[in-house]
Formats: C-alpha cells, sequence, structure tokens
C-alpha cells in the first residue's frame, strides 16, 4: 500500500502580492547549477587539453561504457533505421512532417531599408555555420528531441550539423538506436557517442577521434539535458553561442471548474514522468478541482510506469496547486510564473490564452496536452524553463539565423547626414569618428 499524495497548496485567494512576493511564493524548485560547476570545470578543461582521450575516459566513468570511436559510423546509423519499428517510425515521420511544416513558416526574408534616398540598411539572415544538437540519453531515450532540434537547424539553412548523445552499455556504446534511426530520418549524418559534459566541451573545442577522423568545433550548441549538461554549457559560452541554459521540464496549468481533473492529472503526471525535478503546478479558483485532482492522480499513479520519479516530483517543493480568487488572478500568476509549457483549460480558453503573456508555449483548450507537443503538434518541445520565458523564446528556425546589417550610403546621402555625425562624434569625445566622414569629403574639395 503506498501512501496517497496530496499537492502542495498555496492558497493566494483574497490577497494581492506585489510581483517579487508573488514569484517566491509560487512552487518552484530550480536547478543549482553553480553547485556543480566545481565539479564540470575539470570536465570541460581535461576536453579542451585532451580532447577525444578524456571525452572517453569521462564517458566510462559516468556512462560506464567506453566507446570504439565517438564518430558513429553511417553503417550503424543505416542500421538503426532498417530495424526501427514501423510505428516509431510512421510517427517519427509525421513528427517531422509536422515541424517541418510550422518551422517553414519561421523562415525570415532580407529586409531592405531605404532609410533615406540614397542610404539603405538591409537585414540579411545568415545560418549559423556548424551547430552541435545535444539529444539527452540519460534517464530516458528523446528522439523527440532530434527532431526538434534538427528541423529547425535545417530549415534555417545550417550546413553542417552534429548530434551528441550518450553512449549506452546495453547498445555497446552507441548512442540509443531510436536516436540514431531518427538522425538518420532527418538525413544527418554525423553523429558522437558522447554525452553529459564531456559532450559539450566536445562539441566546443573539437578533437581528434580515435581513428584519426577529426571532430570540427561547433558554432553553436542547442538541446536540453541535465544539470551537467547546463553547466558545460555555461562553461563554454562566449565560445560557442547556446540556446539556453535548460532546467527540468515544468508544466503549469490554468484551470477552472470547467476543466476534467482526470484530464489534468494525468497531464501533471506527463510531464512529472520526465524527472524527480520536474515541476507539475496546477492554478484554479476551484477548490472542487484541486480536491479532483488530488484524487485523479491517485488513482492514476498505481498504473504509472515510472511512479517513483512521478511520485518524487509531483511532492517536491517545485510542484503544487495554487489556489486563486477568479481566472484574473490566476493569469497574474501564470504570468509571474512564466512556465515552460501552460495549458489552459478554462471557460473561453482562447480569451484567456490570449492574455497570458509569459510562457514557453501555451496549449490551448481540452485537446491539446503538452504532450501533443513534445511530439506531433508540429510546434517546438525545446523551450525556456525556471521563469526564463519572461524573456526568452523557444527553439525556432531564429535561433540558428544571424542578422547582418548591410550599411550602404551614396557619397550625397553620406554628406547629408556628416553634421550629424560629427556632433554625436564630439559630444562622446570620439572626434576621430566625425573626421572618418569629413575627410572623404575634405579629400574631395
Ligand atoms: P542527459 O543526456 O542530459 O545526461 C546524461 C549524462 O550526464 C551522461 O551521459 C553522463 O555523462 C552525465 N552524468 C551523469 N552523472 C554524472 C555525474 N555524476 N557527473 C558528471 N556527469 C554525469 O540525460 P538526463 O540525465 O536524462 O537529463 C535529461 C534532462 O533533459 C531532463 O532534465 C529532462 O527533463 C530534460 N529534457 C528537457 C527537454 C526540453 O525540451 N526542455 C526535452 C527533453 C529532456
Amino acid at each position: 500500500m503506498t501512501t496517497p499524495i496530496e499537492l502542495a497548496r498555496v492558497d493566494l485567494r483574497g490577497r494581492t502580492p506585489a510581483i517579487a512576493e508573488l514569484r517566491s511564493a509560487l512552487p518552484r524548485g530550480g536547478v543549482d547549477v553553480d553547485s556543480v560547476l566545481h565539479h564540470v570545470r575539470p570536465v570541460v578543461e581535461a576536453i579542451r587539453d585532451r580532447g577525444v582521450e578524456a571525452a572517453l575516459e569521462y564517458g566510462e566513468r559516468f556512462d560506464g561504457v567506453l566507446p570504439a570511436a565517438v564518430r558513429v559510423p553511417a553503417a550503424e546509423l543505416e542500421k538503426a533505421l532498417d530495424q526501427l519499428d514501423s510505428t516509431v517510425r510512421a510517427a517519427l515521420e509525421e513528427s517531422i512532417a509536422r515541424a517541418r511544416r510550422v518551422h517553414a513558416d519561421q523562415r525570415r526574408t532580407d529586409k531592405v531599408t531605404e532609410v533615406v534616398p540614397g542610404g539603405t540598411v538591409t537585414e540579411r539572415w545568415v545560418a549559423v555555420e556548424r551547430v552541435g544538437l545535444y539529444v539527452p540519453g540519460g534517464n530516458a531515450v528523446y528522439p523527440s528531441s532530434v527532431v526538434m532540434n534538427v528541423v529547425p537547424a535545417q530549415t534555417a539553412g545550417v550546413g553542417s550539423l552534429v548530434v551528441a548523445s550518450p553512449p549506452q552499455v546495453r547498445f555497446g556504446g552507441l548512442p540509443h538506436p531510436t536516436i540514431l534511426a531518427a538522425a538518420a530520418l532527418l538525413g544527418v549524418e554525423e553523429v558522437w557517442a558522447v554525452g553529459g559534459a564531456q559532450a559539450v566541451a566536445l562539441l566546443a573545442y573539437g578533437g581528434v577521434d580515435t581513428t584519426g577522423a577529426a571532430l570540427e568545433p561547433v558554432d553553436l550548441i542547442t538541446g536540453p539535458g541535465n544539470i551537467y549538461v547546463t553547466a558545460a554549457k555555461r562553461l563554454v559560452r562566449g565560445l560557442v553561442g547556446i540556446d539556453a541554459e535548460a532546467g527540468p521540464t515544468e508544466i503549469a496549468v490554468l484551470a477552472d471548474a470547467t476543466a476534467d481533473p482526470v484530464h489534468v492529472a494525468a497531464d501533471l503526471i506527463s510531464q512529472a514522468e520526465h524527472d524527480v525535478l520536474a515541476a507539475s503546478v496546477l492554478v484554479t479558483d476551484s477548490a472542487a478541482l484541486a480536491d479532483a485532482v488530488d484524487a485523479a492522480l491517485n488513482a492514476q499513479l498505481p498504473v504509472v510506469k515510472h511512479a517513483h520519479r512521478v511520485r518524487e516530483a509531483l511532492s517536491g517543493r517545485q510542484s503544487g496547486i495554487v489556489l486563486v480568487d477568479d481566472i484574473e488572478q490566476g493569469l497574474r500568476v501564470v504570468n509571474a510564473y512564466a512556465a515552460e509549457h501552460l495549458e489552459i483549460q478554462t471557460r473561453d480558453a482562447a480569451a484567456v490564452a490570449a492574455r497570458v503573456r509569459c510562457a514557453g508555449a501555451i496549449f490551448l483548450g481540452p485537446y491539446a496536452p503538452v504532450s501533443l507537443g513534445d511530439y506531433c503538434a508540429g510546434s517546438n518541445h525545446v523551450l525556456p524553463t525556471a521563469g526564463c520565458a519572461r524573456h526568452s523564446s523557444g527553439l525556432s528556425v531564429q535561433t540558428f539565423l544571424r542578422g547582418i546589417h548591410v550599411v550602404e550610403y551614396t557619397e550625397a546621402a553620406l554628406k547629408d547626414v556628416a553634421g550629424h555625425v560629427v556632433a554625436l562624434s564630439h559630444a562622446e569625445d570620439l572626434p576621430a569618428h566625425g573626421q572618418a566622414v569629413t575627410a572623404r569629403f575634405e579629400a574631395l574639395s
């Protein structure tokens, strides 16, 4: 007989806390990345100094397996695709097709702005040259993350892509075959069997494989991962770009009495299944719904496969039920929380959703559970966690592009604005800036 679970409650009814107080009152775990930096720094430095040799040593220690080489042979990608279960293949193909449809609409076109007659600024969008896509492989297998990383990168026009994923003991040091198959389905030819901090460092610094082949460093690293992956991303940031410091997954559900407690409970469990640190939060103005969700969680838990992980995640300080006076206050709460995934299960869900300012992605109404977005909605599932949705967005085509301004002025257009440049250069005590403009006309006269 297992102990029944009851989500911790935060009762905000009759209170209007200021934003800082509100944020600290809400359930939130957070991962202390700083606390593992001392552990991860030597790994990153060893890989910078000794490359593949060090990556393999750390892989043997943390993953318990020593692959013969880091680069996965092309034949293994083909084999994994040949042996992929046909229903999983069909699901991946559908997921890829839907994601490609959505991401194709995110493509940007170069824009020429005529600032003045004879003076133009063109914003040119250029894809990052070489990208490393991290696909986690510790607790779970994430072929869906291959799709969510690769599709926007390919759509942006990234020419050179490498996928890195941890080597698995039961597959002789190769990444999980479903990950290899997903990469092959997407046309990715370069996959490395390396995980955790050592993967991030090797992507950033590059190296020479045991076969003598070069592992070229990348310009940008994207993809979710655990605390060690995040810490390593923090350490190599600057040398390479990173998408974000992804934390454990989060779901917030804003629901009123019209929501079905069985669906809400199932959705809270679905994200708790990721990680003991995952956060599942219900925000509701209905105490009756809160009680019914608790009951539904307990009814569903006995048949949940990863019940231990789910129980721990739901019992953690990062999960709970927030009781509010009404949906108006609920909106204030979810905007302050800025969840990675936000479900709206209320009357007039679309109107409520339109007033959400902060969320990684919004799942609207009773038929858009977060797990649809995890796999097959067409939206991207790599999203900002830990409140970062207040200032950041999820992975998209834009992540893989750089905007370059191309400035073109005629002699007349420059002459026309020269006085303003000179005035500003004097205001900043940088007169040579102004002289660089006037020199052109003095030389002419
Ligand atoms: P992971 O691949 O991120 O981490 C596994 C690696 O961690 C191993 O290869 C190992 O090298 C390293 N490691 C393990 N123990 C270590 C130790 N003691 N010291 C140093 N390194 C160590 O896989 P994971 O652990 O399953 O984590 C995946 C995370 O990604 C989860 O938190 C999950 O919620 C998250 N995730 C997020 C999204 C998203 O879109 N936001 C999607 C999928 C997964």
